[in-house]
């Protein structure tokens, strides 16, 4: 079954626990959710071709045609695997909208699914082959979808499927709006899994930066519930990387 892949390319995590760690990216298009703060907007429609990076790291790319072919990308992986790479970021868009797809990747390289988490029964399609699941949770002033509740069962439900098999982390995006009671919900829904679970706070990459004040103080409050609260920026968007 080929996929809707935007592109492929070596570069380095920014975000999270694995943040530095040199991987090879293949970006699939689709989303269902429309974040306020999206930095892929280019995945949401399919475009109709993918850019392929042609040296690891070189940002140099050439184009090809979509759909792609599952034999076709895990070669292009391979290309684009180097000695320090430790991973295949599967990234989007959404990645589990292409469950089938991934599936059929022909690699034995470690998987790195990097999901908004709302697709639970796909996420047990394919959790045997995961190794390290970075998960969304959502809030509701990410203004992502019109069913926000529904969204939020979903991504816990995802959460604790790939827990069972994959070395899990959450990622929650902190806004200027967001406060104690619209984090609240992703606090609880994490510590009903398991509260030994990383839990990242990600301040949003935009003009408008949120003060330390409101992330110590949000940061202490999912403490109290939770035994590992972090905060991470993207790093990557520092180093003016992919
Ligand atoms: S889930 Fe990710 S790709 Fe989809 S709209 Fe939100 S930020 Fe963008």
């Amino acid at each position: 079954m080929p996929a809707y892949i935007n592109e492929i390319f070596n570069s380095l995590q920014g975000e999270g626990p694995y943040a530095g760690m040199r991987q090879v990216f293949v970006r699939f298009e689709k989303c269902q959710l429309h974040c306020s703060y999206c930095d892929t907007p280019q995945t949401h429609e399919i475009s109709g071709s993918c850019r392929i990076e042609t040296k690891p790291g070189s940002g140099k790319f050439s184009c090809i045609t979509t759909p792609l072919q599952s034999e076709y990308v895990s070669d292009m992986i391979g290309k684009l695997w180097t000695n320090s790479t430790k991973h295949v970021s599967l990234t989007g868009g959404e990645p589990l909208l292409h469950a089938d797809f991934i599936k059929t990747l022909d690699i034995e390289y470690p998987l790195y699914l990097e999901t908004n988490s709302g697709f639970p029964e796909k996420a047990r399609e394919i959790k045997d082959i995961i190794a390290i699941a970075a998960c969304d949770i959502k809030l509701p002033e990410h203004d992502c979808t019109d069913h926000y509740s529904e969204l939020l069962k979903n991504e816990i439900k995802t959460i604790s499927i790939l827990n069972e098999t994959a070395k899990t982390f959450v990622k929650v995006i902190i806004m200027p709006e967001t406060t104690k009671e619209s984090l609240s919900f992703a606090i609880e829904g994490v510590r009903s899994i398991d509260k030994n679970i990383p839990f990242i706070l990600q301040p949003v990459t935009s003009k408008n930066r949120i003060s330390s004040s409101l992330l110590f103080e949000l940061m202490d409050f999912a403490g109290e519930k939770l035994k590992d609260v972090r905060a991470i920026p993207q790093t990557h968007k520092m180093m003016n990387l992919l």
